[in-house]
């Protein structure tokens, strides 16, 4: 049997003997026939060439190196769009997602599941601040989607041969692969591992850089925060028509004048506000729209490499 291991890198060059080594350490152990695809994501330090470097005598390593970094999903999406394999196993180049979890997500692909997902029984390492916004970004996701995504999960995870062909037809611009895995179906199942930390080098994904995932992921989802707008919106208008009687009412039948400045004037205040920032919302899904019509290539290739162990 056939498994390729999908490893997006970014900047890794710390990261990679350690890999190197334990990839190999791995494939020593399993009887399957396993090989490599990294997807060099743009990366600016040595990792291209320590790749070569490291890996040319070996046999069954890939590197598809992009013209530039376009970021880790669509990183891992392009790996799919080139594994020719019975399963493939998307995982971190940091060895977060230690490769004995992998071994048993072999294990559980043949007893017949078709996706198996990682789950973050703990993790190590990583900020009070990162756990924290992650978990309330899970809860929030499932109620704005109602999708049935499981909790605390990432991308790593294997997919069986036809998983990997459902996903090669989803073509979104940007894609939120953990998301669209869970909308495919399939017989899925999770497997619950303590997460380490990062072996070298530094997180790949800043603050920045969570909150665009987080987005993405949010609206390729779900339109309910359009709907939340429409509701808002009511729920003012209402009480708007409740105001405007008891406006008419207080200028018709009692005599006095109403000293309203203040209280008109923040109402112009609060109401102008939320329609800026309604319309910020709407922006969000036309610009989407704007990235979907365009359709250009989500990715872009340079070269692609492979190891060769009769070279030497
Ligand atoms: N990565 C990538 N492109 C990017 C950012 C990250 O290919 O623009 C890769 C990175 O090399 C690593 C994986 O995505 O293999 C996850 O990144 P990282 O471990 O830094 O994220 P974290 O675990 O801190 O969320
Ligand atoms: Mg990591």
């Amino acid at each position: 049997m056939h498994i390729t291991l999908l490893i997006p890198l970014y900047n890794e060059e710390e990261m990679l003997p350690l890999l190197v080594d334990e990839l190999e350490n791995f494939r020593k152990k399993r009887d399957e026939n396993i090989d490599i695809l990294f997807v060099n994501d743009g990366s600016k330090d040595a990792t291209e060439e320590l790749v070569k470097q490291l890996t040319s005598s070996i046999s069954g390593y890939r590197v598809i190196n992009f013209s530039r970094n376009f970021g880790h999903q669509i990183a891992v999406t392009a790996g799919l769009d080139y594994v020719e394999a019975d399963a493939v196993i998307i995982m971190d180049a940091d060895l977060q997602d230690p490769l004995y979890v992998a071994g048993e997500m072999i294990d559980k692909w043949k007893e017949g599941y078709d996706v198996v997902f990682g789950v973050r029984e703990s993790r190590e390492g990583e900020s009070f601040f990162k756990k924290f916004t992650a978990k309330i970004f899970y809860r929030f996701f499932k109620w704005f989607t109602e999708l049935d995504i499981p909790y605390d999960t990432g991308d790593f995870r294997l997919l069986s041969q036809p998983v990997i062909q459902a996903y090669q037809k989803v073509k979104e611009q940007n894609p939120f692969v953990r998301g669209l895995i869970a909308w495919l179906g399939y017989k899925q199942i999770g497997l619950q591992y303590k997460r380490e930390s990062r072996k070298a080098g530094e997180t790949k994904y800043p603050l920045k850089k969570m909150l665009k995932l987080a987005g993405n992921a949010i609206s390729s989802f779900s339109n309910k925060p359009l709907k939340i707008t429409i509701q808002f919106g009511m729920m003012v208008s209402v009480i708007a028509f409740l105001g405007i009687g008891w406006v008419i009412y207080v200028r018709l039948f009692l005599e006095q004048v109403v000293p309203g400045w203040a209280s008109t004037l923040l109402i112009v205040l609060l109401i102008g506000g939320v329609q800026f920032i309604f319309m910020g919302v709407l922006g969000i899904y036309i610009s989407k729209i704007f990235n979907e019509v365009r359709q250009r290539p989500r990715y872009l290739i340079n070269d692609i490499w492979e190891s060769d162990p009769h070279e030497k």
